[in-house]
């Protein structure tokens, strides 16, 4: 998942879509970049930008995080940021295959990305099909949000 709010953003989520093709990503398929409200922030942020994209990566799923956290750097993001500060890019890796993951560094699927329509919109053009490790797909995930625009 690609995301940002600030100018610049939605070149910085292009180049990052280039930069995992070359670094490993294959087959990438990218959802149309979404626009939603803030969410959790202080009151003035700036809307996001938001787009997933799904591909197939043969490494582990901490390289793949280590790859992200690169081409956050390289796009401009500060190495120390709280997580409700406006970036300019934020990579997330939503879903690693079926897999559980939590560690210090990783916890996979998202915790929240089951409850957030900023994720499971674009996620759902793209992939509507594709199943959290609980067997429960991306349609049905949006399906069951209380409130479709409610971003939690
Ligand atoms: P958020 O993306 O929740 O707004 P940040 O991007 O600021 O927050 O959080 C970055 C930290 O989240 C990283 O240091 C990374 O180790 C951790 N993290 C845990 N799980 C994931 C994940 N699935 N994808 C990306 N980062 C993750
Ligand atoms: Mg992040």
């Amino acid at each position: 998942m690609l995301g940002g709010n600030l100018p610049g953003s939605r070149n910085a989520m292009a180049e990052a879509l280039k930069k995992f093709s070359a670094s490993g990503v294959s087959n990438i398929k990218s959802s149309s970049v979404f626009h939603s409200a803030a969410v959790d922030c202080v009151p003035g942020t700036p809307d996001f930008l938001d787009m997933a994209f799904t591909g197939s990566w043969d490494g582990t799923p901490e390289a793949l995080l280590e790859l992200c956290q690169r081409i956050e750097l390289e796009a401009g993001r500060p190495k120390q940021h709280s997580s409700r500060e406006s970036r300019i890019l934020d990579c997330d890796i939503i879903l690693f295959g079926n897999e559980k993951i939590s560690t210090d560094s990783l916890t996979v699927p998202h915790p929240r990305a089951h409850l957030r329509a900023f994720v499971l919109e674009p996620m759902a053009e793209i992939a509507p099909e594709m199943k959290f490790p609980d067997g429960v797909s991306v349609r049905e995930l949006l399906m069951q949000l209380p409130e479709k625009a409610g971003n939690q």
